[in-house]
């Protein structure tokens, strides 16, 4: 870090070195979160070897370790989130979370990656994985060679590089349990903090990821800035991906209102205005549309598992069961539409007596 500022003080800006390291960090960031998390951790798709390969190769260069020892520690932070097991703990406060526990880990063994070890392009990964990550890292350094100017690219392409790599995955681990809104569950410490998804390559959606940590998806709108979503969603449209791994919308909503009702509930219990007919008000209407919603949710399913087999079926006998889901699905969404109306109104006069109160 002190080299960064002596650049600065003994040449003037290059602006290809700063090029190169936004290049850098977003690649690397990139094969980080699209590969070892989403892709090796979660199986949240599936991906032809050469994407495996080039994702291996970058992230090497984010030195946090093989993809082995990688994807067995985070697997464990979800299985134990917040807890004594939990390998960077939230719980134990913001530093030990960002940082220190990288310091305290050492070589815990590796565990729970059985399926990842079967393939040969994570093993060989595994064993020369600093090797892998050395010659990527120096791939500005030949730039710089050719740029004549090696000790510029050296430090900030480089070095620097390595620095602001560490940190934006480490906000994931610290800030990302600590900053923001937890609008699908509050059983753990993951927030959703739109601020951190730029820095994070689209994880900062990290409380909708803990819920359903599966899905390719982080930030699951399709405003919600996710750039790993779109380069997992983009390598499918071009046939390099498949099998992308999506919750029901069904599902998501579901979970939200859930949440929604919870929080409103605890607000009115606070509240001087508070009456028992608006609490059980709000937990019919909410009630009422988690059943139309599942309702949803299973025809959505139904259509998933059994298209197939729909599909194989003679011309005349596939139209007609596609038109009897359509018909199902139209009077699911219409129950759906009514007890929305409810929850809506409901949830009004919540908030207008918790706002009067
Ligand atoms: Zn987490
Ligand atoms: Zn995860």
């Amino acid at each position: 870090m002190v080299l960064v500022p002596l650049e600065f003080a003994h040449s003037r800006v290059h602006w290809g070195e700063w090029v190169m390291l936004l290049v850098m960090v977003f690649s690397i960031g990139m094969g980080v979160t699209a590969g070892y998390h989403r892709l090796f951790s979660h199986r949240a798709y599936q991906a032809s070897w050469p994407v495996r390969f080039v994702l291996l190769c970058l992230a090497a260069a984010s030195f946090q370790n093989s993809v082995l020892q990688w994807s067995s520690s985070h697997r464990i932070h979800h299985r134990h989130v917040d807890q004594d097991d939990d390998p960077y703990n939230a719980t134990r406060g913001f530093w030990y979370a960002h940082w220190i526990w990288v310091m305290e880990a050492g070589a815990t063994p590796i565990q729970g990656v059985a399926d990842l070890e079967k393939d040969p392009l994570l093993r060989w990964q595994h064993r020369n994985h600093f090797l892998i990550g050395a010659v990527v890292s120096l791939i500005p350094a030949v730039v710089g060679l050719i740029q004549h100017n090696l000790v510029g690219y050296l430090i900030i392409a480089v070095l620097l590089r390595i620095v602001v790599t560490h940190h934006t995955t480490f906000f994931i681990n610290s800030a990302a349990h600590f900053f923001g809104t937890r609008p699908y569950t509050d059983a753990n410490s993951a927030r959703d903090n739109a601020f951190l998804a730029p820095f994070t390559y689209g994880e900062g959606y990290h409380n909708y990821h803990h819920m359903w940590q599966w899905d390719y998806r982080n930030g699951v709108k399709w405003w919600q800035f996710d750039p790993t979503k779109w380069l997992i969603f983009t390598m499918a449209v071009v046939g390099l991906a498949r099998g992308l791994r999506r919750v029901p919308d069904a599902a998501i909503r579901r979970a939200r209102f859930a949440m929604e009702e919870k929080t409103l509930l605890a607000k009115l219990a606070r509240s001087s205005r508070r009456a028992e007919a608006l609490d059980q008000r709000i937990m019919a209407a909410r009630a009422s549309l988690d059943q139309a919603l599942a309702r949803v949710q299973e025809q959505a399913e139904a259509w998933e598992a059994r298209k197939t087999e729909w599909k194989a079926q003679k011309r005349e006998a596939w139209k007609a069961r596609k038109a009897e889901w359509k018909a199902g699905m139209a009077q699911h969404r219409s129950e759906v539409r009514v007890a929305l109306a409810e929850w809506k109104a409901a949830r009004m006069e919540a908030r207008k007596a918790v706002a009067y109160a």
